[in-house]
């Protein structure tokens, strides 16, 4: 391998290693990491939404209850006043008493209810507590993947740089020509315009090349085409 063949080889090499940095696969998985939890993050705030209104609600009906027990209390007591106080027929006393039993009723209902009530609420709060709390931590989380994925990107982006720089260095040593050779090459074989001649053969195209083009390569100095697929051909060692 002459000094040019190993200048094409460097210059493939290195449009191949620039080639997988552009292509940053090992930013995808933290891409898919990123937007799982994005979403996650979403449907717990949507959930605690939710939570909020329905605690609110249930509040709101809690006073509502709390006012009707004290109207309830208040008519219950007075009941009770007008009939040690009352006098009259038993047919009367009897429905007086049978009023006032309905009141203690509808009053413990209304207790029971709100009672209940209480108990969801304060399960509710709970249930919000615990959801405030793994929204945090998705949130630190999603913080921590995206610093992760922003170094990443960033070293890839150095790498692609640093590459560049590389193949610039390679392009600047070469001939114009050559360059035109190359450029002609690669727009038909992108990672792959050149190839090496191996026991006769064009490893590009598997295809042996004609005897006149191996005395070529392995005896000449300049530049040298497959003469089946136009690949950029080299002697590798020999
Ligand atoms: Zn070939």
């Amino acid at each position: 391998m002459n000094q040019l063949e190993e200048q094409l080889w460097n210059l493939q090499e290195l449009k191949r290693e620039e080639a997988r940095f552009k292509k940053a696969e090992e930013l995808k998985p933290w891409i898919k990491i990123l937007k799982t939890l994005q979403v996650q993050i979403e449907a717990g705030e949507q959930q605690l939404e939710d939570l909020r209104k329905e605690i609110a609600k249930a509040e709101q009906k809690t006073t509502q209850l709390e006012q009707q027990a004290t109207v309830l209390a208040a008519k219950f007591s007075e009941s009770k006043k007008i009939l040690q106080a009352a006098s009259g027929s038993l047919k009367h006393l009897l429905m007086m008493q049978q009023a006032l039993l309905t009141q203690e009723e509808q009053y413990q209902e209304a207790e029971k209810l709100h009672e209940r009530m209480s108990r969801k609420i304060e399960e509710n709060k709970l249930k919000r507590k615990k959801l405030q709390e793994n929204i945090k931590m998705k949130k630190k989380e999603y913080n921590e993947s995206l610093r992760e994925y922003k170094k990443l990107k960033e070293q890839t982006g150095l790498k692609v740089a640093e590459v560049r720089k590389k193949l610039e260095e390679v392009k600047a040593q070469l001939e114009p020509q050559v360059l035109k050779h190359v450029e002609m090459a690669e727009k038909r074989f992108p990672l792959d315009f050149v190839a090496v001649l191996k026991n006769d053969t064009c490893t590009g195209c598997r295809i042996s090349v004609s005897s006149a083009l191996i005395h070529n390569l392995k005896t000449g100095k300049g530049l040298f085409h497959c003469d089946n697929c136009g690949r950029l051909l080299i002697n590798w060692f020999e």
